[in-house]
């Protein structure tokens, strides 16, 4: 208790915590919050309800509890809890310590992970705060015992104690996700073309090879050039650091999320240094520029009390979506044709082939965040027809953006990355961005405001179709269908029993959808066949023919019901290379390719 009588002795208003963990087995911590000089009488607490990187609600309240308070002299004070996450402490004097218990048992980026193995802090998931102090300077002490051996990462400032940290106020507390356990570091430096030199590092907790550590962390920082390449120049960090989280281990959930000068990946696996882990190590890294300072202005002050709807995340999300995996290319990490096997063609499907990218636009995307990321509840919903992920789908966006603006104007994207960053994110203050602003800087990139006016009104707050076996061609790829000629009758998830039962919500415009049958049906014959697995299905779409209609046998509920369905072409798409298509691939087709996947 040393230092909450320094505390006490601290001159002007100041917020503590005290952490400190007697009940690791069963994933508790016990944490004190000791405010100073409260200039009402009432002390309003609480937990919050959503957290940065997040959009939905996650009701962190659910999981504190034995909540008391005292005075300066120890004596206990009143608590009233006036909502279920909101705690209003009356007391006499200027001090309040309120104290309480933290249950967490899921490591990740968003939640809270207190274990004997090690510790893991997504802040809001963790600290109640003080209602109308966003500005106050917090103190936090963390409470490991020194014979444990560990460290703590995290990029709160440090103090002279290790066990010490401080944040300026509230919302860069909360953006410092805390990592406390066995960790072992590589780190390097990197340097701006102004001179400036940043350190950078990577925590990992997880048992891994020590010259495995090392070539992974080599390549992390190949990436980190590449990402650099793009902007024209790392952010100026708090501090002078940029701290990679990686918890690679199997007790953790995935996850990776992004703040101002750390990321908090967690990977459910052995750490092996595997090439695939490497992308969500450059999407959250991108996201230190592309959210964090390029920051849009619905998100910002962040609002820890609902959920924090953005009309942007198809730019925040989904162009980092975008790059993520281009820059690991970049960096010389993997094949360009997987690349555009793999990436693109999800990208372009999801825009081509998913009623949410075909129906509604990018911005009616990222509105429905509130409810999508990760947002819990028990009915179902109709997300499968309303709702394309704004990552791939923004993705899609970015992808045939870059395309474009390569052929037609010899810009790139990353010319529109660096314009929005000096004009928003480099600035200081940062200047927090609209989606008109993003169209301000796409005019200014091509010269073309007319362009770039269409270009927002067509895609971005509208859902016209985008033309990729166009945009593809300069770059010698083309797409093809992935089953051309072969019956569908639409995809989704189907499990046999008794019967095949369609388990998720089939979609506008196929021929399921179309024929009547939905989520939980049964489907018992198509064509006067039965149908009772999907190798039956199989076995009757192989001779069917897109167009033709044939009868389909159903069980809705308890009812059996029969129609007629017209199956179509898999609309499915493939993206091939012209070499695999027999086609001439011309040096101005390399160049292309070489200036579009290869290192900067
Ligand atoms: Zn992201």
């Amino acid at each position: 208790m040393a230092l909450v009588c320094c505390l006490q002795t601290a001159i002007g208003q100041r917020i503590s915590y005290i952490v400190s963990f007697p009940n690791l087995a069963h994933h508790e911590a016990l944490i004190q919050l000791i405010v100073t000089d409260i200039s009402t009488r009432t002390a309003i607490f609480r937990m919050s309800r959503s957290s940065p990187g997040r959009y939905a609600t996650h009701e962190f309240g659910k999981n504190v509890y034995d909540v008391v308070a005292f005075d300066q002299q120890g004596k206990p004070l009143t608590i009233n809890r006036i909502d279920g996450d909101v705690y209003e402490v009356p007391h006499p004097g200027n001090y309040v310590r309120l104290q309480y218990t933290l249950y967490g048992n899921y490591a990740d980026g968003t939640y809270v992970g207190l274990d004997p193995s090690g510790i893991h802090f997504n802040m809001p998931g963790a600290f109640m705060w003080l209602k109308g102090v966003d500005n106050t300077p917090i103190t936090i002490h963390f409470d490991v015992p020194a014979e444990w051996h560990w460290t703590i990462a995290t990029q709160l400032q440090p103090t002279n104690d290790p066990l010490t940290f401080s944040a300026r106020g509230l919302q860069y507390f909360m953006d410092c996700p805390t990592v406390i356990g066995n960790l072992s570091y590589r780190s390097w430096e990197v340097k701006n073309p102004d001179g400036k030199k940043y350190a950078f590092r990577i925590a990992l907790d997880g048992a891994a090879d020590s010259t495995q550590f090392t070539q992974f962390a080599e390549k992390v920082q190949r990436i980190v050039r590449q990402e650099q390449a793009v902007y024209g120049e790392v952010p100026a960090y708090d501090y002078g650091t940029y701290t990679f989280l990686a918890s690679i281990n199997p007790y953790v959930h995935g996850d990776g999320m992004e703040h101002r000068n750390s990321t908090m990946i967690s990977i459910p696996a052995p750490f092996y240094g595997d090439d695939r882990m490497l992308g969500v190590f450059a999407h959250e890294f991108f996201h230190c520029w592309n959210v964090k300072r390029i920051r849009p202005k619905t998100l910002e002050p962040f609002n820890f009390e609902k959920s924090d709807m953005s009309y942007e995340l198809w730019f925040a999300e989904g162009f980092t979506q975008y790059y993520g995996n281009l820059l690991v290319l970049r960096a010389g990490i993997g094949k360009d044709t997987d690349f555009v096997r793999r990436t693109v063609a999800q990208l372009i499907d999801t825009k081509m082939n998913t009623p949410g990218g075909k129906l509604y636009s990018p911005v009616q995307a990222s509105e429905l965040a509130v409810f999508t990321d990760a947002g819990v509840s028990v009915d179902k919903t109709n997300y499968p027809n309303i709702f394309a992920s704004y990552y791939p789908y923004g993705g899609a966006i970015a992808l045939a953006l870059d395309l474009q603006l390569r052929e037609k104007f010899n810009k790139t994207l990353d010319d529109v990355m660096q314009g929005a960053w000096k004009k928003f994110g480099k600035p200081q203050p940062e200047v927090p961005y609209t989606v008109p602003g993003l169209e301000e800087v796409l005019a200014s990139v091509t010269g073309d405001k007319k362009f770039a006016q269409q270009y927002f009104d067509q895609y971005i707050y509208g859902h016209a179709p985008i033309d990729y076996n166009a945009l593809l061609a300069p770059a010698g790829f083309r797409l093809k269908k992935a089953e051309p000629g072969k019956a569908w009758i639409g995809s989704g998830r189907m499990t046999e029993r008794e019967g095949l039962i369609i388990e998720g919500n089939t979609l506008r415009g196929t021929p399921l959808y179309d024929a009547g049958l939905d989520v939980d049906d049964k489907i018992l014959a198509i064509d006067n066949q039965d149908v009772r697995t999907m190798a039956d299905l199989n076995t009757v779409l192989d001779r069917l023919h897109p167009g033709t209609p044939v009868t389909i046998r159903y069980l809705h509920h308890t009812e059996e019901k029969s129609g007629k369905i017209v199956p179509q072409e898999n609309p499915a798409l493939v993206v091939e290379t012209f070499e695999t298509a027999g086609l001439p691939v011309t040096p101005a087709i390399q160049q292309f390719r070489q200036h579009w996947l290869g290192a900067k």
